[in-house]
């Protein structure tokens, strides 16, 4: 059932709680060094106070844990947002209690407020009824455009709205727009379909691999992703990054175990998975080592830094054709510059891809590599939630956007 958008909202002269992403990255002199996330949210932002609401605009920013940190503050994001949309908005230090009650109360329409950060309260995160009910009490309807956190059942996105009456609940643009681009990739998905899966942490995307083999025509996997496969089949991996153990709620679990058990999966699977045939090594793990290729296994105290030439070749014709990729993770550690190859010639096909297909690239630094070989226009859709899209990817339902109101 389609979700309704905040356009279909009778939202003048109401007070609307608007949840947004203004987790923005912050220098140590708090200026903003990437405004992306607040100018994307712009759009809903600017629907709302068209329609005369009074926008009550909620974040939260970085790890604070629960504790006050003024390193953590939304101020500087007040500021930006007054910038880019030429107009003063009101801030309040706390983000519940008597003075956002009062500054709520005294919106006109049009009118907007940002409060400070939501994680400042141990509530937000452990969903607390009490935090929530009190953010619920500033406002008449509401609105979550936070993709970022959607697949968290915080306050701010899962008890707030649970806490409201039917008719009061919508997303913004942004979270119908990723829902729209990651929901048509898979569900109506164009053969062949490619998923292209890296990066370093595999534990995150075990599931993910589970659901996309009985979706996808290819897997395509790099990164030192590759390597725990490597390890799981008892190949030499020198002395490269291997995820070996990783925890989720206080339980271990044996990744190399979780991939074996995988890889058994993969071989009944009709689902064609590639792994590198070859890689790009150095001596140390600095942009300045002694580089080799070597593969499929590796020697001895040797790194995996990169997809060798060879898997390069080989991933750039499993490409060619697809008519929708997903893409989450890059081939190799992209951020040093003799190891970014293997992504960039990915990146540069998929751009390719994307003049007529559809590609729909996940994970930050995925967007991070994709913006930094200046391809990010090029390609169809990026999404700007990591995990919410790997979760999307997985299949996991999310119960924040179950909340919504149908249309
Ligand atoms: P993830 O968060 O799992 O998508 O991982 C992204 C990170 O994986 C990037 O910062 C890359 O530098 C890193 N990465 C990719 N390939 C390798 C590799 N072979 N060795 C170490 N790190 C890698």
């Amino acid at each position: 059932m389609a979700k309704k958008t905040l356009d279909r909202l009778d939202m003048k002269g109401k007070r609307v709680l608007l949840r947004v992403d203004f987790n923005v990255p912050l220098d140590d002199d708090l200026a903003i060094t990437d405004d992306r996330r607040i100018r994307m949210a712009l759009p809903t932002i600017r629907c709302a106070t068209d329609a005369g609401a009074r926008v009550i605009l909620m974040s939260h920013l970085g790890r604070p844990n629960g504790k006050v940190d003024p390193k953590l503050s939304l101020k500087p994001a007040t500021v930006r947002l007054g910038q880019l949309l030429e107009c003063d908005i009101g801030f309040t230090p706390d983000c519940v209690g008597p003075e956002a009650e009062k500054a709520a109360a005294d919106l006109a329409d049009g009118q907007m407020l940002l409060l400070e950060n939501l994680r400042f309260h141990g509530g937000e995160e452990k969903n607390g009824r009490d935090f929530a009910q009190a953010l619920r009490n500033l406002a008449d309807l509401y609105v979550n455009d936070a993709f970022g956190t959607a697949h968290r059942k915080h306050a701010s996105t899962y008890g707030v709205p649970s806490l409201m009456p039917q008719g009061t609940r919508a997303m913004g643009f942004l979270i119908e727009r990723e829902l729209r681009f990651l929901g048509s990739a898979l569900e109506n998905a164009k053969h062949p379909f490619v998923a292209v899966l890296g990066g370093v942490k595999v534990s995150d995307k075990i599931g993910v691999i589970e659901n996309l083999l009985g979706r996808v025509d290819r897997l395509l996997i790099g990164g030192a992703m590759a390597y725990v496969f490597m390890a799981a089949r008892g190949e030499n991996t020198g002395k490269s990054k291997v995820e070996r153990e990783a925890e989720k709620h206080g339980k271990k679990r044996d990744i190399i175990a979780e991939a074996a058990r995988l890889l058994k999966t993969i071989e009944t699977s009709a689902a064609e998975v590639c792994f590198p045939v070859d890689h790009l090594t150095g001596k140390e793990f600095s942009t300045d080592t002694e580089t080799d290729i070597q593969g499929p296994e590796m020697e001895d105290n040797w790194i995996g830094l990169d997809i060798g030439p060879e898997t390069t070749e080989l991933y750039r014709e499993k490409l060619a054709d697809a008519e929708t990729v997903i893409w989450n993770g890059p081939m190799g550690v992209f951020e040093m510059t003799p190891f970014a190859g293997g992504t960039r010639e990915i990146c540069e096909v998929l751009a390719r891809v994307a003049k007529q297909g559809t590609v729909v690239v996940g994970g930050g630094d995925t967007a991070a590599a994709v913006e930094k070989f200046g391809l990010a226009e090029q390609m169809t859709h990026i999404s700007t939630g990591g995990g919410a899209s790997l979760e999307f990817i997985e299949g996991k339902p999310f119960e924040t956007i179950e909340l919504i109101d149908d249309v």
